[in-house]
């Protein structure tokens, strides 16, 4: 695989799918700007042998279809910024060869929102799955993503994928692009390096003991990484929101708390393979119980288990605190993703806070630790601690994904499988 580092883009035009799917506020003003700042180590290190830059992205869902609230536009003069040259724009994405081609050594042109072409993800619009004519339709759209690729292929002769976040997926930009370049022509950046290097790190060297913390709204949308983790850690912190499935499957009353009704006998099934295998399975016992979803709710401590009627438990109580975090700091490898209570409201922070204070000081102690997923990332950052676990990783489903181990599209598709 072609390694950027030893890569020289003088004279070349690169095309490098980024993810500048960044915040924006109602104005259409950036609210966080780390997606723009990690890609900078490979637009730099382009720009600085000599070469010229062809960024694409995509930016919210825009299902195909053009949105201005979704123009990468908005954001053009803070890449600009970030880079210190000015940045061309090119407000159609499929129709910008002249512009690609006008682009001289030096010279920035960022495309539109690649998704406002459904040929970008690849999946047929206006026709439900359930349709007879369903196939067809999608054998279609998937010829014209081969074309789009094409197209956006033919605007450089380099390509470089440095967007983690949407390497789990196929998309015309993030994987069907690369059969149109060679094998010495296309490499992933640094920041991808990186993320790769991390998931590594957590897979192959794994030291003991492992805390995984797996936290968020559902079990439905992680029992795959949990039933994988299972092979893996020693200890299994199932928090958040999916505290409330396990309790009831084993009999609680919860309230009103979120649960998936349709997944207790997951839940159980969950329970028994840990004890089956030695992981030790670590849920709440306590919660915070609100009387209402909101900040300003009236709270009480109370066992996840006897939530009274009408309450519903939004964070770990203290109890399930100390327990998490005792898990955490005996670690040596430690992966969270997912916050252990509605984190989003100030006074439901304590049991993500708890997690997140005994990961900085199992780090402080040698451990490694990994943080992905976009809420858990918000959580380190909303408590200023990003600096002090070992590594923030941009990708949420990918990086998920990889640790599954399954192999990423984005990935394959460089190493030309
Ligand atoms: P996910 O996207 O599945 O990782 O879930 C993240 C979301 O889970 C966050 O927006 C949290 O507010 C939410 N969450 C965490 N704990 C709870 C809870 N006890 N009740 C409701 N939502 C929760």
């Amino acid at each position: 695989m072609q390694k950027i580092d030893n890569f020289n883009f003088a004279g070349l035009k690169a095309i490098v799918r980024v993810d500048f799917n960044v915040p924006l506020d109602e104005n259409g003003k950036i609210t966080d700007d780390t997606r723009i700042r990690g890609a900078l180590p490979t637009l730099k290190k382009i720009l600085a042998d000599g070469g010229s830059l062809i960024l694409m992205s995509h930016m919210g869902k825009p299902k195909g279809k053009v949105n201005p609230k979704m123009s990468l536009s908005q954001i053009k003069d803070a890449v600009s910024n970030a880079l210190g040259v000015p940045v061309l724009f090119a407000p159609d994405c499929g129709n910008a060869s002249e512009m690609a081609a006008a682009l001289k050594p030096g010279e920035v042109l960022l495309l539109e929102n690649l998704r406002f072409y459904p040929e970008e993800e690849g999946k047929p619009v206006g026709i439900d799955k359930e349709d007879p004519n369903y196939d067809v339709a999608k054998k279609e759209m998937k010829a014209r993503q081969v074309e789009f690729a094409k197209k956006l292929a033919s605007y450089a002769d380099v390509y470089v994928n440095d967007a983690f976040g949407t390497a789990h997926r196929k998309h015309a930009s993030t994987a069907v692009i690369a059969d149109y370049f060679n094998t010495d022509n296309k490499m992933l950046g640094y920041l991808m390096e990186k993320e790769v290097t991390a998931v590594d790190n957590i897979l192959s060297d794994i030291k003991r003991p492992f805390t995984a913390i797996m936290g968020g709204s559902k079990v439905s949308t992680k029992i795959g990484i949990i039933e994988n983790l299972m092979d893996k850690v020693d200890n299994l912190i199932l928090c958040g929101g999916m505290t409330y499935t396990f309790s009831k499957a084993t009999g609680g009353n919860i309230g009103t708390s979120i649960c998936e009704n349709d997944k207790l006998d997951l839940a159980l099934d969950i329970i028994k393979k840990a004890a089956e295998k030695g992981v030790n399975l670590v849920l709440a016992t306590d919660c915070v119980a609100a009387d209402s979803y909101s900040n300003d709710a009236n709270t009480q401590i109370v066992p996840v288990n006897a939530i009274p009627d009408g309450w519903e438990g939004l964070d770990a109580g203290p109890e399930s605190r100390k327990a998490f975090a005792n898990a955490i700091k005996e670690a040596k490898t430690i992966l969270w993703n997912g916050p252990a209570g509605v984190f989003e409201f100030d006074n439901f922070t304590a049991g993500s806070r708890a997690i997140a204070d005994a990961i900085v000081e199992a780090t402080a102690n040698g451990a490694f630790s990994l943080i992905g997923g976009g809420d858990s990332v918000a959580c380190v950052n909303k408590f200023g601690l990003a600096d002090k676990v070992s590594y923030v990783s941009t990708g949420g489903g990918a990086l998920l994904e990889a640790i599954e181990g399954k192999e990423l599209p984005g990935i394959a598709a460089i190493k030309g499988k």
